[in-house]
């Protein structure tokens, strides 16, 4: 990279460290004297340091490559992909499937979140990452022997929610780090490809690490602007995956061939973890590897050790895990669909993350777009470097870069009915801020409980409630209550509702620590309805717009399979063309929420629908 910015008087600036705090690796990035991004090696010289945390008998804690040496012999008290955990509820799917892999202990917290036991101690989630992003900053900080390095930016996968963010910032401040910014990891990525380049491009960032998959579709514009056009992804997809199929791979050979069960054995299960994710490392550059485990188990069924020994080659591998890549590959075509482009429109492809390496990988991303990713920017790499940049322009108030990132999810309230009312739709540009009038639902209702729910992938999602009181005792839908929903720079949501009569407020701040118990969740849910807001038009104009959202909803979804099916034909191009057109105008009637045309044009995308579900579930 060159050098991209000369700054004004740097020497009196205050640096900050740019960390990709990443699952399986972290690593952190400076702007040097030249005003060039670097990352800054590790003592070992290494640029990246292992995402892991141990602690030691004698209560000595370890972080990096000296923590993953010792986890074979010490797997209990080993901490690695904390960053799965992250601001997760107890009770979710993600944790329950980290909790059947892992080798240490999790627990649950006492507010429904999720705790860490490390020897005899509890950690929060936050806290171990925490460890881990004192680790960077002391790299960082040996690179720069008298200066102090106290602000930081930290970079998060765009999927991740507001809890996830919040407690990601909750672990800088930990680390005794002032985190000025939170950013989308691809941005980062974007922003250390096309920053000071002045480039018109729009791109597409796949980031595929070891926990998380991330894609986002980006606008470089001239004047330094990176406008995110649309972002998606899942928190729970990731080379972890690899490794876990390559994993029960080998334990149902082993059973099969020696009668024992590796799954029984914390040391062993470590072991193979290693040696599966470094079988599929090497399968990245040969096409066979050798899995040699002696005394894997050392006293077996019939009390003799037993050995694991296999050949493993990279078609087996590809076999094992075509359904993650697969995964990865219908979530982009969705993105497409969500920005409204062709895969063939974008003029650049970036591949972040180290499971970019694996051949299979960049085959189905070269198929997808219709191009080889760009090979100018390094995996590992570029993302603390986008943090690093940001840093650095956020201190200087730097005219010429301008981030336009999108919150992931859409975001709104429960009304009456278990309705979702949505105020800001996904891929929405942050900050924003977004109001809408409610009314009560019930006569004489003095309360109403505003319900914060995040829709993610179609499921409702609570994130906080709150309750205004002191309204006027008067007849059901004559009160009118404003709620504002404002999202920052970070991602982080903020809620407030007013009555208009009277001007009484209330608000939160979503955070992850709003500590719901999957039973109040739960509880809310079904509570939810006595005090809920109604949205303020009548219930017909309500039930039309609710139809037309699914109907688009699902339409979108079969887009890109219909596509793949008729496009070879001229009359299929043609019923694309139609449905494209249909679908643009429902969109264009919800957004000038013009409840005539919805209805008219609901018909026809209703009609284009069955034609839709005709050609998936026809028989090739
Ligand atoms: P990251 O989170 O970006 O550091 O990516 C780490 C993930 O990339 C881990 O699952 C690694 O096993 C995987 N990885 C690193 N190098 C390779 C490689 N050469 N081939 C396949 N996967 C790799």
């Amino acid at each position: 990279m060159g050098a991209p910015h000369k700054w004004h008087d740097w020497k009196k600036m205050e640096r900050v460290i740019g960390i990709d705090l990443g699952t399986t690796n972290s690593c952190v990035a400076l702007i040097d004297a030249d005003g060039t991004p670097q990352v800054i090696p590790n003592r070992g010289g290494y640029k990246t340091t292992p995402s892991i945390v141990a602690i030691t008998e004698s209560g000595k804690r370890l972080v990096g490559h000296i923590a993953k040496r010792q986890s074979i012999t010490n797997a209990e008290n080993t901490v690695y992909t904390a960053k799965r955990l992250i601001g997760r509820k107890w009770d979710s799917a993600q944790v329950r499937a980290a909790r059947k892999n892992s080798g240490y202990n999790i627990v649950e917290g006492p507010h429904g979140d999720v705790r860490i036991q490390v020897q005899d101690q509890l950690y929060s989630v936050p806290e171990i990452s925490a460890m881990i992003l004192q680790e960077m900053k002391f790299v960082a900080a040996e690179a720069c022997p008298g200066e102090e390095l106290l602000k930081a930016v930290i970079t998060v996968p765009a999927y991740f929610n507001d809890g996830q963010r919040q407690a990601t910032k909750d672990a800088g401040q930990i680390a005794g780090l002032d985190v000025i910014r939170i950013i989308n990891e691809p941005t980062a990525a974007a922003l250390a490809f096309g920053y000071g380049k002045d480039l018109q491009k729009l791109i597409a960032v796949f980031d595929l690490g070891g926990g998380t998959f991330d894609v986002s579709i980006l606008e470089i514009g001239s004047g330094g602007v990176f406008r995110v056009v649309a972002t998606a992804g899942d928190t729970f997809l990731g080379g972890e995956d690899f490794d876990a199929r390559i994993m029960d791979w080998l334990i149902d050979d082993f059973r099969a061939a020696q009668g024992a069960d590796l799954r029984e054995d914390r040391m062993a299960l470590q072991r193979l973890k290693d040696a599966a994710e470094r079988a599929k490392c090497e399968l990245s550059v040969v096409t066979e590897s050798d899995i040699n485990l002696p005394f894997v188990i050392s006293v077996g069924p019939s009390n003799e050790p037993l050995h694991l020994q296999r050949t493993l080659d990279r078609a087996t591998v590809e076999a094992l895990c075509s359904d993650l890549v697969e995964r990865c590959i219908e979530i982009c075509r969705g993105t497409l669909v969500d920005a409204r482009l062709r895969a063939d429109e974008l003029d650049e492809v970036l591949l972040v993350g180290g499971m970019t390496r694996m051949p299979m990988v960049q085959r189905a991303v070269a198929e997808l777009f219709g191009r080889e990713p760009s090979k100018n920017v390094h995996p590992d790499e570029v993302v603390a470097i986008g943090a690093a940049i940001q840093g650095h322009a956020l201190m200087s108030d730097e005219e010429n870069l301008i981030l336009l990132d999108v919150t992931p999810h859409a975001l709104g309230v429960l009304t009456t009915g278990k309705h979702f009312e949505e105020l800001i739709a996904q891929n929405t540009t942050v900050p924003t801020s977004q109001t809408k009038n409610f009314t009560t639902s019930r006569d004489a209702q003095t309360a109403v409980k505003i319900l914060v729910i995040q829709r993610e992938a179609e499921e409702l999602q609570p994130l906080g409630e709150f309750i205004l009181t002191g309204l006027r005792s008067a007849p059901k839908g004559e009160i009118e209550i404003e709620v504002r929903f404002s999202i920052d720079s970070d991602g982080i949501v903020s809620v407030s509702a007013k009555d208009l009569e009277t001007g009484i407020e209330q608000s939160i701040q979503v955070t992850a620590t709003s500590g719901l118990t999957a039973e109040e969740v739960h509880q809310m849910m079904e509570n939810a309805n006595e005090y809920l807001v109604d949205r303020k038009h009548s219930d017909e104009s309500e039930g039309v717009r609710q139809h037309a959202e699914k109907l688009v909803a699902e339409v979108e979804k079969l887009f890109p399979q219909v596509e793949a099916v008729v496009a070879s034909s001229d009359f299929g191009r043609e019923a694309i063309a139609k449905a494209r057109t249909v679908l643009e105008r429902t969109r264009d009637a919800l957004d000038r929420r013009d409840v005539d045309a919805m209805k008219e044009t609901s018909e026809s995308l209703a009609r284009t629908l069955r034609m839709f579900k005709g050609v998936v579930t026809r028989p090739s």
